[in-house]
């Protein structure tokens, strides 16, 4: 069996979390990348598990050292992929990026072998009644995500994969026979 760098991306309330997590759940070679950021800890979250919490100084000394595997800039803090930490995980296990678009093409860029999986709602409708079903967020904040997910699908077709999140265990069963398929491959 061969390690895999799986790339899973999918707009925000199309079930990618609970898929991953479903993912991680029932497979003990497999484990979630910890993404390194800039930004100050939310209550609850814990440095080496959330994220890896740095600072500025530090986080643009490991660009320049070539220590990411892709990374970005969102609300004026960065987030990246550390590499060395991908790669020793790599070493016993399958790993999971669980990344925008942008993230996901830098990564299969720097390292071509990684899998991209795209997770799209059965519709933007339905994507729209999901996010409302959450009720986190606002009527406007609902469009600009719906607005959002038609961008981040023009990507989809650059994925090696897209599984369509209809009914859930549906979309599970076929994520993990990619997550097979792929890892039996020489
Ligand atoms: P939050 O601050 O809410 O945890 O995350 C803000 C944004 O940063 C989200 O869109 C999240 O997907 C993105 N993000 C988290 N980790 C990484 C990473 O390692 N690389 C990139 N490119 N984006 C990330």
């Amino acid at each position: 069996m061969k390690n895999v760098l799986f790339a899973i991306s999918g707009p925000s309330g199309v079930g990618k979390g609970t898929l991953v997590k479903m993912l991680l759940e029932g497979d003990e070679n497999l484990v979630s990348s910890v993404s390194c950021t800039t930004r100050a800890p939310r209550a609850g979250e814990a440095d080496g598990k959330d994220y890896f919490f740095i600072d500025r100084d530090t986080f643009e000394k490991k660009i320049a050292a070539g220590g990411f595997l892709e990374y970005d800039e969102h609300f004026g803090n960065y987030y990246g992929t550390p590499l060395s930490f991908v790669e020793e995980m790599l070493a016993k296990k399958s790993v999971i990026l669980e990344i925008d678009v942008k993230g996901a093409m830098s990564a299969k860029a720097k390292k071509p072998d990684t899998v991209t999986v795209f997770i799209a709602p059965p519709s933007a409708e339905e994507l729209k009644k999901r996010l409302r079903g959450r009720q986190s967020e606002s009527e406007q904040q609902i469009s600009e995500r719906v607005a959002r997910a038609a961008y981040e699908e023009s990507f989809a077709r650059r994925y090696d994969y897209t599984v369509v999140n209809d009914d859930l265990q549906e979309a599970y069963a076929r994520l993990r026979q990619i997550v097979e398929a792929e890892r039996a491959k020489g």
